[in-house]
């Protein structure tokens, strides 16, 4: 689960970090009432989207006075902001923060995330921080640090200089520096976060080190133990299509394809989209439908399939282990008879009672493919969409 940057900063301010003062608002009168109690000579207005990028997309403006703020909040409020991270459709505006303007001296980047091949928790450095990291870690690798640290209730000393010590800083300044580090360590524990990216983190010209733009990703499995997180979830920044997924248990993730999947088990959705591409086509979505596909489940996943308009065919990979293939195929009919399914369906079942499963399919009079292994159903779903 992601939040907005006005509710990451809120939360890294409770851990000790140092962030600007700043508000937030739906509409511009609200915005504009509640910036007049900041302290500062400037006004940075920014544009509140689960994404990054948005400097270079116009939404984040630095502003002089009240009225040049209104005029900046009209235009921005609304508007679709496309970054590199929104995809080319953008994301629309729906709520904007205001905070105070820092005199930025330098702008480093840092990063805390879970490094899951090394089951270590690993922070990035870098002191070449600002809007420009992706094209600084592809250009100039050795400018970007990563430590990984040995999972514990407390991060070392040690590991705190290592981490910082890219940044170059005067000794008064590597203890604030440090002493960041220390709260987001403790922060990413304490609250299940995956990922915390702090970009840029800033050195004023008071010499002080502040957050200045904060992104937090949390354990969607570790939500059931911090309601208090749970709530900053912001649905209207989500798919439609996925939320409704997770509505009845379904694990669907769109993409841009053709070829619907609906597949039970994550590994096998995964190999089922990696043998789409192999033979040159794009999956629609990633689908698994768990290990108790009823009617009413495959019944929700058709229909979230289907409301992709840019899917022409789908393909059903079921191995049958715990789930039989004949509830599956049973599921499968009755599904598609209720809500009449227009595009070619190819179905693959192997594993428990896949005879049964397909003597059911054959017998439903409906129009479904049936293939023998993973190669035979990318080829015929691919062959009836072209
Ligand atoms: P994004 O990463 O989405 O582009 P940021 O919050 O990082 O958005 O802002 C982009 C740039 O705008 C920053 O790198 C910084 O130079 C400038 N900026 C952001 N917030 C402030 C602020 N409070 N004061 C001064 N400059 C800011
Ligand atoms: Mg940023």
């Amino acid at each position: 689960m992601n939040i907005h940057e006005h509710q990451a900063k809120e939360m890294l301010k409770k851990y000790g970090a140092t962030v600007p003062d700043g508000v937030y608002a739906f509409n511009v009168q609200d915005l504009i009432e509640k910036a007049k109690s900041l302290k500062t000579e400037k006004f940075v207005l920014k544009a509140q989207i689960h994404a990054g990028g948005r400097g270079k997309a116009g939404g984040v403006k630095i502003l002089d006075t009240l009225e040049d703020l209104a005029v900046a909040a009209k235009k921005l409020l609304g508007k679709k902001l496309v970054t590199p991270q929104t995809g080319d459709s953008g994301k629309e505006v729906k709520r904007l923060y205001v905070e105070a303007s820092s005199n930025i001296e330098k702008e480093f980047y840092l990063s805390c995330l879970v490094d899951r091949a090394n089951s270590k928790i690993a922070f990035i450095s870098s002191d070449q921080g600002g809007m420009d990291i992706e094209e600084v870690a592809r250009k100039s690798p050795d400018k970007i640090l990563t430590t990984k640290i040995d999972f514990a209730n407390e991060i070392s000393d040690k590991d705190c200089d290592v981490i910082v010590k890219i940044f170059n800083l005067d000794a008064e300044i590597n203890n604030q520096a440090k002493s960041l580090v220390k709260s987001i360590y403790k922060m990413f524990i304490e609250t299940d976060a995956s990922m915390v990216e702090i970009n840029p983190l800033i050195l004023t010209k008071e010499n002080k080190i502040i957050c200045l733009d904060a992104k937090i990703n949390f354990d969607d499995n570790a939500l059931f133990r911090n309601p208090d997180i749970k709530k900053l979830r912001d649905l209207s920044e989500e798919d439609p299509l996925e939320i409704e997924a997770s509505k009845h248990g379904l694990s669907y993730i769109k993409l841009d394809g053709n070829i619907g999947c609906m597949v039970n088990g994550a590994g096998l959705a995964m190999a089922t989209m990696d043998i789409i591409k192999l033979y040159g086509e794009e999956p629609a979505n990633f689908l698994d439908v768990g290990g108790g596909a009823s009617k009413e489940i495959v019944t929700a996943g058709f229909k979230i399939i289907l409301s992709d308009k840019n899917v022409k065919g789908i393909l059903i990979n079921i191995f049958g282990g715990i789930m039989k293939c004949d509830v599956l195929a049973q599921g499968v009919v009755d599904a598609a008879k209720e809500i009449k399914i227009s595009v070619p369906l190819v179905v693959r079942l192997a594993g428990t009672n896949f005879q049964e499963g397909k003597d059911i399919l054959e017998k439903s009079n409906l129009n479904i493919i049936s293939a023998s292994n993973l190669s035979d159903a990318a080829k015929k779903i691919i062959k009836e969409i072209k």
